[in-house]
């Protein structure tokens, strides 16, 4: 059975959500972190999805790098520091568009430029100083939990692109 999402060809991913109708990069993740420490197979699956994703959709630069590329819809869980991080593959990609996309970790590192558009953060949200790829950080983006910046000194001046 391929994923209910509309333009998906995707294998269901229900080894931890049974019934769930969708692939690992559109299921929800869980809010819990200690959920991650017992299904490793969850984290790799999603890190081989995302390797694939990447490779299919971004788009390349001459030299063969990903300048850009669209997420849509997915649920980014809790990176996984130890093992296979999805991470080190975003933070490769000069820009990168979140559109309704959802993410259970409190801050994302990445170098890239960034747009979020429509998505949710299901946890406490720390908010990173990232280089912006329109006039807007997060447009109509959804905060469930406090959000927080810290502030450097070279920020000062700087305004917090938020939109709704
Ligand atoms: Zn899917």
């Amino acid at each position: 059975m391929t994923c209910s999402v509309e333009g998906c060809d995707r294998e269901v991913f229900n080894d931890v959500i049974p019934d769930s109708e969708k692939c690992i990069l559109h299921c929800e993740k869980p809010v819990n972190s200690s959920h991650y420490e017992n299904f490793p197979e969850e984290r790799n699956a999603f890190y081989q999805a995302i390797l694939d994703y990447v490779e299919n959709n971004g788009i390349y630069s001459a030299e063969g790098e990903v300048e850009s590329i669209h997420f849509r819809s997915i649920y980014f869980p809790r990176p996984d520091y130890k093992g296979e991080n999805y991470l080190n593959v975003l933070d490769n990609i000069q820009e990168i568009h979140f559109d309704s996309c959802h993410f259970y970790s409190h801050y994302l590192k990445l170098k890239g430029k960034l747009f979020f558009q429509d998505c949710k953060f299901h946890d406490e949200w720390n908010l990173q100083n990232y280089e912006i790829l329109d006039n807007v950080l997060y447009q109509n983006c959804i905060f469930c939990k406090a959000v927080s910046y810290d502030a450097k000194e070279e920020d000062h001046g700087k305004k917090l692109m938020i939109k709704y």
